[in-house]
Order: C-alpha cells, then structure tokens, then sequence
C-alpha cells in the first residue's frame, strides 16, 4: 500500500487525521502485531492490508503474522466457525488435537515475535490457543472476534472460552456478540479503506471496461452479491429470489466470489451455486482470483442493487463497500448487516428469498427510491465506517489497556 494518511485527508478531513496522529503519540514506537489465519480472502484480510500500514505510518512498529496448518486444521477451526456462529457441529476430540497441535507448531515460529511485543491482537480462533503457548508474554493480548457470535453453539464457546478467556481484553463487531467473560470487552465495528483498489472512485470508461471483459453486459439492471462462497451467505437463496422474479423482471444477477486459504467450503459452496443456477443465462457466477480487488469495485459500481442475504454474519463489509458506492442494499436480517442496512433507508433487511424478491421489484420499479437511498448510504458510511473511526478506537483502546484500565467497559 502506497497511500499515506495525508491521502485520506480528502476524504476524512484534516481534523481526523490529525486526532489519529495526537492519540497515537503515546503509543510511538510500541511494538504491535496482529495474527490471522490468512492473508487473502475475507474480511479481515481485507483491514489487516491497510491497518498495518497505517498503525506504522504513526508510529506504531506493527507487524502481521499469519498461522498456517494442514487442511485438517482449517477444516476444525471452519467448525469452529461454523459453530460460533450457531450451527449445530461436531467436535471430536481429534479435532481439537488437531487444533492444538498446530497453534502449537506455530507458536514455535511466532512465541520470540509475540513475546516481546506490547500488544497483540489474536483475529478469530484460528490463532486463539497461542496465548497459552507464550507463558512469557509481556504485552497486552486482545481476542479480536469477527464472526456473529450471538447464539454460539455450546460446545464450540465452551471450548474456545478456555482459550480465549485469560486474554486482556476482547472486541466484538456489536453488542449482541459479547460473551460472558471475565475480561473487558469492546465493541468496534470494522470499516473500509476508501482509497483502496476495491472502493476508489472508478470512470464510467473504466467500469464499462471491467465489465466488457467479464462478458457481461450492462444494458439491463445488475443486482449483485460478492461474497466467498460459503453457506451462510446463502447464494442460493439470493439465487431463488432472482428465478422469482426471473419473468416479472429484466435483469442480471451477479454472484462474485472466491475463496479464502482458511475456508475448505468453498469449492462444494460453488458446485451447489453452480447447480441451482444452471439453465439460467442471466445469472453470471464469476470466481475470481483474491486479488481481483478493482473488478469487485467495478462490478458494485455496475450495479442497481446490491445483495447481501446472509444467514449468519459477524459483519459484512462487502454492504460497507456497496453503500459507499451509494447503493442500495438488500440484506440479510442478522448480526453486523443490521448496523449498516436501516430497513427502508440504505436498503432493506430481509428474512426469506420471497422478502427479498419481492425488494428487488420494488426497488427496479422505483429509480427514484434507489437513487434516495445511495445517497443516504453513502453518508451513513462517511460517518461511521472509515478506516479514521476504526484505527482510532483501536488507538484508544490500547492505550486504555496500557494504562492500566481494569473495569468491564464497552466502548464506542
Ligand atoms: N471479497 C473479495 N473477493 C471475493 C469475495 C469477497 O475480495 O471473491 C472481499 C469483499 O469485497 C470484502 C471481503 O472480501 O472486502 C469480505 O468481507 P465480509 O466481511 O463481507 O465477509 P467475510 O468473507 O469476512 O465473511
């Protein structure tokens, strides 16, 4: 990443630059890294890419490690997944050998790295069990959970509690997602770069482009979901929403996606796409390599409206992207949409691939009604879902934690 924080000055304005760089100057040269599972595909890859630039542009010596394992290991820590966010699942116990075994072998590589730094921020289980695997730790530890942990399954919290319970700190997207634990926990929702290749400003020409390429074409109205391939994003039911309305309406459908190296669903999501589209020649099912950022940018600018029908979502920050672009969203009634998508302003929350059929007609038949809403979206986003907001509540946070704060707090 190129861009400094001046670039964002135009977007965000002078003053909240400049309240980044004050809050941050307590915390210079304070060693921070950040651990994922991947480092492309998905939303926190998405934020880690611009994060950690940013945090050492200010001063902050901020580094990204990723834990790796065996197909094994993503398929347990894609239970656990599965399972926080309330699916019924099985968890052997060689499953978590597995799991253990492998946060493990990683700790090896990692434990100088995360010993010595001063604040950590483990993202999602995967790397969670390596706290325990660090005894001399000196920094302060942060669980950062992405995931709609609303209604975990028991056996899966239960288990990941152990791991994740002696942490300093925890932060989830909203409130309904904070768990009962012992430590204080955060409320920080994510946000997008709006510099970025998947959300800068695109010409017509350069949209029209994309979109020649991919064979498509733009004479009819596009609806579109951009998403991994991966159930509870349910792309089948956006797919029975759209044959529907396939005689009422003329339009295309569009579901882009690819896959994320942690996520093992993703081949046999796309096989049962591919199925209960077939026969249908205006839907157009692209998987796309992960770093096709600026044809996802172009394809939402394409659109008339954007989809998001997930079942389960900790957050969903292809809707961000999709209102910063000043589209309507039509998304699904759960965890993170519902902090973006106000029903009846920026979009409309919806229940069932009827709900959401019955949105999409109304909305192509009322142009109007989209353009209102775009507007409204993409000021929605402006002031609550730019990178500015996100890295400074994580700035306060640290400090915060640094300074020694002990009571159960939520921030935001
Ligand atoms: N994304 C992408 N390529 C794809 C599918 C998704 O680059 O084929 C991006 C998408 O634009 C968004 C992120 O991955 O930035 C997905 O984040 P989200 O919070 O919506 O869902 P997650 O995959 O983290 O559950």
């Amino acid at each position: 990443m190129n861009r400094t924080l001046k670039d964002y000055e135009i977007v965000v304005g002078r003053d909240a630059v400049s309240q980044l760089q004050q809050v941050s100057r307590d915390l210079a040269g304070a060693r921070v890294v950040h651990v994922n599972s991947t480092r492309v595909g998905g939303g926190v890859a998405e934020i880690l890419s611009w994060l950690i630039p940013l945090m050492n542009e200010l001063g902050l010596d901020t580094s990204w490690e990723v834990v790796t394992g065996t197909p094994e290991y993503y398929n347990t820590t894609k239970t656990f997944h599965n399972g926080l966010q309330g699916n019924e699942v099985i968890l052997p116990q060689y499953m978590l050998d597995i799991y253990e075994k492998t946060v493990t072998e990683n700790a090896e590589k990692l434990r100088a790295t995360l010993e010595e730094a001063d604040f950590v921020f483990i993202h999602d289980p995967q790397p969670a069990a390596l706290l325990d695997l660090c005894p001399n730790r000196k920094g302060k530890w942060i669980w950062r959970c992405h995931i709609d942990a609303s209604h975990p399954n028991r056996k899966v919290w239960n288990y990941l509690r152990s791991k994740v319970a002696g942490y300093d700190a925890s932060i989830f997207s909203m409130p309904q997602f904070a768990q009962r634990m012992d430590h204080p926990q955060f409320i920080i929702a994510p946000s997008i770069d709006p510099l970025s290749e998947k959300n800068r400003e695109m010409s017509p020409d350069e949209i029209a482009t994309v979109l020649e390429q991919l064979g498509i074409s733009g004479e009819m109205p596009i609806i579109t979901q951009v998403s991994r391939f991966d159930r509870f994003k349910d792309p089948i039911g956006v797919i029975k929403a759209f044959n529907l309305l396939n005689s009422h309406i003329d339009a295309r459908l569009i579901l882009a996606g690819g896959g994320a190296t942690d996520d093992p669903e993703g081949a046999a999501v796309l096989e049962e796409v591919k199925e209960a589209a077939f026969n249908n020649d205006r839907i157009h099912i692209l998987m796309l390599p992960s770093d096709a950022h600026l044809t996802i940018n172009a394809i939402q600018r394409a659109s008339t409206i954007i989809m998001q029908k997930s079942l389960q979502e900790g957050f969903g920050l292809t809707v961000t992207e999709a209102m910063w672009k000043g589209k309507p969203v039509i998304g699904g009634n759960v965890g993170g949409i519902k902090l973006q998508v106000h029903n009846h302003h920026t979009g409309y929350l919806v229940d069932t691939p009827e709900g959401s059929a019955l949105r999409i007609r109304e909305l192509l038949r009322r142009p109007e009604k989209i353009k209102a809403m775009g507007m409204i979206a993409r000021k929605f986003v402006t002031e609550n879902f730019l990178l500015n907001r996100h890295l400074r509540e994580y700035l306060t946070l640290m400090l915060g934690l640094r300074r020694g704060l002990s009571n159960h707090l939520i921030a935001n």
